[in-house]
């Protein structure tokens, strides 16, 4: 077991945060505990573990052994203190925002955020009372202008989904704090391996599990990740929501978290690669992926990332519909879908329209999202480079 007060580097967090094997019969990786009853041995025992039932195993609902385990690593990769496992990635999102407002509150959204968590506030939110504005992802420090007395949370996602506009963490949390907000970000790109947004002053972290940490397309799952401090309303948020996370799916969270590190090096070495590639073609008008100056906010990026996972979007040249879809149909080694973060690449046309109120987009462009996963880089290009051929034939 590792010593819980050393700080080790990010890779061997990754492979030895929450593992405990000797409290589980030497067994490596926890076992999967199936439970709603945890029987009690007499009443003391019981009031006790209640009174300390955010650590404690108490009832199915509020966690297990392997859910803990789970929620241990989770702390650790984002650097964080405490962590609480949900049902979905969107759970985690929802959970995270209605601990901290109530009727009217004020929130601050990115535009370009992942469209769901966009819905949340149209939906649950403007239902509960709580108002929304909408903010430009680069809107750095000038966030204090749209602050107001009631505003209790500024939501951001960077980058942001399918448009990848990287955001000024550090100046959004000062603002954010000096107005008495707290930040919410949603960390998923990055995996929590190459951006640690508690240590840029951000209050929670949010991860769609179900993407790199789970990383084999096969389960959904959520992680919130945060302080001591913050933590019993995050706590409580999930507790009356009723949206623990399965068993067996924080088994294979934990079990996908301990070889994020090497998965994510060969999705950034082949991101890179093929927006590379791709920058280069004349059907190509640019790439919108966080490591390329083409990409808005990619000093924000270089500033406080360590790596690129394998996501981002190619934003072609005007051309109709028929041709993206002659493009993507024949794609042999990309499946058309959403849910990246697994070890396949992915193809996935945007649908933006509808999707900003804040900012301006230019709808002429069709933009495409991949996701570069863990196959042969000249393999991925071939079949991207017959795709352009299609979708050039077609044009
Ligand atoms: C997929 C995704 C989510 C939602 O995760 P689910 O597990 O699918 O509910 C939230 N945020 C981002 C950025 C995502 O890509």
């Amino acid at each position: 077991m590792t010593d819980k007060t050393k700080k080790y580097g990010p890779n061997t967090t990754i492979v030895h945060a929450g593992s405990d094997p000797q409290n589980q019969r030497g067994a490596v990786n926890p076992p999967v505990y199936h439970v709603s009853t945890v029987a009690h041995p007499s009443m003391d025992a019981m009031r006790e573990a209640r009174l300390g039932s955010d650590r404690n195993f108490v009832y199915g609902r509020h966690g297990t052994p392997t859910s803990m385990a789970f929620e241990e690593a989770a702390a650790a990769i984002e650097g964080g203190e405490r962590a609480k496992a949900v049902s979905s990635g969107l759970q985690a999102v929802v959970a995270a925002t209605l601990a901290f407002v109530e009727r009217g509150d004020h929130i601050l959204m990115l535009d370009s955020a992942y469209a769901p968590s966009r819905r949340m506030t149209e939906g649950i939110l403007a239902k509960m009372g709580v108002e929304t504005t909408f903010y430009d992802p680069l809107i750095g420090a000038g966030i204090a202008e749209l602050m107001r007395p009631n505003t209790k949370v500024v939501f951001t996602e960077s980058p942001a989904s399918h448009t990848f506009e990287v955001q000024d963490i550090p100046a959004i949390v000062d603002a954010a704090h000096k107005g008495g907000a707290l930040v919410i970000i949603d960390n998923t790109w990055s995996a929590g391996h190459y951006f640690k947004p508690l240590a840029h002053g951000a209050d929670v972290s949010v991860q769609a599990a179900t993407k790199y940490w789970v990383g084999h397309s096969d389960a959904m799952l959520g992680c919130i990740i945060t302080s001591e401090e913050h933590f019993p309303k995050i706590r409580a948020s999930v507790a009356a929501l009723g949206c623990s996370a399965a068993p067996d799916d924080c088994y294979l969270g934990l079990r996908g978290i301990r070889t994020l590190s090497v998965r994510l090096e060969r999705h950034e070495q082949n991101g890179l690669k093929l927006a590379e590639w791709f920058a280069g073609q004349p059907s190509v008008d640019r790439v919108l992926h966080p490591a390329f100056d083409t990409c808005p906010g990619h000093e924000f990026w270089k500033r406080d990332f360590t790596g690129a996972s394998g996501l981002f979007s190619v934003v072609l040249n005007p051309v109709g519909q028929k041709a993206v879809d002659a493009m993507v149909d024949g794609l042999e080694l990309y499946s058309l879908g959403g849910s990246w973060g697994g070890y396949e690449s992915l193809v996935l046309p945007s649908s933006l329209e509808g999707s900003r109120t804040a900012t301006e987009w230019d709808f002429s462009k069709p933009c495409v999202r991949f996701h570069a996963g863990l196959e042969d880089i000249d393999d991925l290009i071939e079949d991207a480079r017959a795709g352009l051929n299609r979708l050039n034939a077609a044009a």
